[in-house]
């Protein structure tokens, strides 16, 4: 028997992206447990605008389990919360993703690390040279100091966890990383994402750094973050075709409203039609175009209108559950049969 520390984490009810919240119980099992073994728990709702004071339990629904290598014997359950009755609580957006195995997602999360009001490397005042030197960069002058201990410990802990990272690099503006994150199904790399994101806010506490997932944290020619979205169906990866591609991108275009409305807050400080970004109101799709709402890859043509697209207008803040969701929407609105989307 050995006692495991087992942190629930899960969604706030904070509008218009939530926010994460985490506490931690201790239970005995003979083996190291498995996401069935684990009970459901509650929290109280009233304290995370999920619920008014006269009638405040919510219900934690374990829902993915992450070995957590910042903590002996322990444990990150991410959770999904449920009303006292076991339906979905209002604010559960991964519940109105619909289960599909067959649609991929890979999300590319940008954001600042700051301290002390600024991002890491910044200047007490004023603004440090331009940007030019930072995407991809690398020296002291460059990077700041803490950033790349921060963001090698951070990797560190999510491949522990079984996240599926694929990349991280250094970003365009001083003080801007990105990791990226790969799933198959509908719920597994926004799963992902949500607890990369938990980890990576518990591991700047003792940095004292905070980060910043705000879509456009420095005013001027400073870019902002994006949470660019990859996705592709079994449909898009096995028959495609230039129809295919126009009839879903049509889609798109008529359902900017229902997307915008779900690719993060302040969007439109971000999304100007500057520093690769295409403007908020406007629909657009291209080949390797960085300017595009979405960007076909290189290949995409190549390989007969098949694979994966990006769309590059969800911003850093966004819930990756609510993005999943949209556009899975949006796919199943193109009439193709059954292997379009489930
Ligand atoms: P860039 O910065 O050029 O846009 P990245 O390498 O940062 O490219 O991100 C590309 C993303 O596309 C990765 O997160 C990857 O997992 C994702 N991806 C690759 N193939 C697929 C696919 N078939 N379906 C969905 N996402 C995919
Ligand atoms: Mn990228
Ligand atoms: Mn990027
Ligand atoms: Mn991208």
């Amino acid at each position: 028997m050995a006692k495991y520390k087992l942190e629930y984490i899960w969604l706030d009810g904070k509008k218009p992206v939530p926010e994460l919240r985490g506490k931690t119980t201790l239970k005995e099992f003979d083996q190291p447990p498995t996401l069935n073994d684990l009970p459901l728990w509650g929290f109280d709702g009233s304290s995370t605008m999920q619920a008014e004071g006269h009638k405040s339990d919510c219900i934690l629904k374990p829902v993915a389990l992450y070995p957590d290598a910042a903590r002996k014997n322990a444990y990150i359950v991410l959770s999904e919360v449920m009303l006292p009755d076991g339906t979905p609580h209002p604010s559960n957006g991964r519940a109105t993703a619909p289960d599909d195995p067959d649609v991929w997602f890979g999300f590319e999360q940008e954001y600042f690390l700051y301290k002390d009001g600024r991002p890491l490397g910044f200047p007490e005042h004023g603004y440090p040279g331009p940007q030019g030197p930072y995407y991809c960069g690398v020296g002291y002058k460059y990077m700041g100091g803490i950033a790349r201990t921060i963001v090698d410990e951070h990797l560190d802990l999510c491949l522990h966890a079984g996240i599926n990272h694929e990349g991280i690099n250094a970003e365009v503006a001083k003080g801007q990383w990105e990791f990226q994150i790969f799933g198959k199904g509908s719920h597994k790399a926004a799963d992902d994402m949500w607890t990369a994101r938990y980890l990576m806010m518990r591991l700047c506490e003792k940095y004292e750094v905070d980060v910043v997932w705000h879509c456009k944290p420095i005013k001027g020619d400073w870019n902002g973050s994006g949470m660019h979205t990859n996705f592709s169906t079994k449909y898009m990866r096995e028959i495609g075709g230039k129809d295919y591609l126009e009839d879903l991108m049509k889609v798109f275009e008529k359902n900017i409203p229902e997307h915008i409305a779900v690719y993060g807050p302040d969007n439109h400080l971000r999304l100007t039609g500057l520093h690769e970004t295409q403007a908020i109101d406007k629909f657009s799709y291209a080949l390797s175009d960085r300017g595009a709402s979405v960007r076909l890859p290189v290949n995409f043509i190549k390989h007969g209108y098949k694979g994966y697209l990006e769309d590059r207008r969800p911003n850093s803040e966004a819930d990756p559950y609510q993005i999943v969701s949209q556009i899975i929407k949006s796919i199943s609105e193109v009439p193709v049969g059954e292997m379009a989307v489930a």
